[in-house]
């Protein structure tokens, strides 16, 4: 195991509401130094601005373009050397998460599209190399794992973590049941999802968004498959070829839910006034939010103790969330 961990942390900034002014300046990136800084500011002047530093800094102006070529381009050129990666979106509900995972609807602009691009786009420039692409696209919902694509109705039992029998390392985990398809062009991509991204649960919150409440995770697994100068066979096992595998794993978070929502949920249920609403939503926005939050935070004490490891002495709390336990294997 490498004792550098590769996290990098990228900050997008939208556009403030109307009546706000933006708080936030961006820096000019500091010389010879791989880091972006942005200050907070009082747009009063009353308060000191407060400096912040991350790996990249994209302004309001950023489109979906520049941010995939600088932020994610490089993350998936590596994996199609056979590295796992695993790409988050985090921030509040309506910060723009779905819009830089998927785009608006019917522009396919968002990350998802554009890593299948690349990765098309890689395929076509290798010679003697057979590819095979599988898709996977499921949810976690209050700690329980959706297969996104298959209906509803087709699900007959709950996926379950389990530990891969095939995987070299011994720790490499699977999710037992999850639907996988063969993905041969765009389209196909493309449609299976639209059938995941509907099958998503979402929910009214006290913002008045639909917004998504579960976590969305898409896995890209890519085999590649040498052949050398040997006429392909593909009704052979390919099992005595060399092979790489890289797995892409492309997440939209459920947007953190503030203590303030939970409370007044809370003050709903407390005051008896949930009988008067028949769907229960109360109650049922109570336990989302505070899986949510239960779920990021343990994805923080993840990545907090990965950054801060010395090998062999932290333990990284991976088993406290199906979200951390599930992403694991991109460790090893
Ligand atoms: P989240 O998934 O974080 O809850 P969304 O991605 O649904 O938020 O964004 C909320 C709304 O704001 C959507 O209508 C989306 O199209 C729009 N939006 C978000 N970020 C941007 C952006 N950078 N540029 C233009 N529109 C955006
Ligand atoms: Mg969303």
């Amino acid at each position: 195991m490498q004792n550098v961990i590769n996290i990098q942390v990228a900050v997008r900034i939208r556009d403030p509401k109307t009546k706000y002014q933006s708080c936030i300046k961006v820096l000019p990136p500091l010389p010879n130094r791989n880091i972006t800084s942005f200050d907070l500011v009082d747009p009063e002047g009353k308060k000191q601005a407060k400096s912040f530093n991350f790996d990249n800094v994209y302004n309001t102006s950023c489109d979906q373009l520049l941010l995939y070529q600088t932020c994610v381009q490089p993350l998936i050129e590596k994996s199609l050397n056979g590295f796992n990666c695993s790409i988050f979106c985090y921030g509040q509900t309506a910060s723009g998460k779905t819009y830089t995972m998927q785009g608006l609807p019917n522009n396919y602009d968002g990350i998802l599209f554009k890593t299948f691009n690349q990765i098309s786009n890689y395929k076509k420039n290798c010679k003697n190399i057979h590819f095979i692409i599988k898709l996977s696209y499921m949810e976690i919902y209050q700690e329980t794992l959706i297969d996104l694509l298959v209906e509803k109705s087709e699900i007959n039992s709950e996926l379950k973590i389990r530990t891969d029998p095939e995987s070299l390392s011994g720790k490499d985990l699977f999710v037992q049941g999850l639907t996988e398809k063969c993905i041969a062009s765009e389209e196909e991509f493309k449609k299976l999802l639209i059938f995941g991204g509907k099958r998503r649960t979402v929910g009214g919150t006290q913002m008045n968004e639909v917004s998504s409440r579960s976590h969305a995770i898409l896995t890209i697994i890519i085999d590649q498959i040498s052949f050398g100068e040997k006429e392909i066979d593909i009704n052979s096992s390919f099992s005595s070829l060399p092979r790489k595998r890289s797995k892409i794993n492309l997440i939209d978070l459920a947007g953190r839910v503030f203590l303030k929502e939970i409370k007044k949920n809370l003050r709903i249920l407390l005051l008896g006034s949930e009988r008067s609403d028949s769907t229960g939503a109360t109650g049922q926005r109570m336990k989302e939010g505070c899986a949510i939050n239960q779920s990021l935070s343990c994805l923080g004490n993840v990545i907090n103790a990965l950054t801060t490891k010395q090998q062999g002495t932290k333990h990284v709390p991976f088993r406290d969330s199906k979200l951390t336990y599930l992403l694991r294997y991109a460790q090893h």
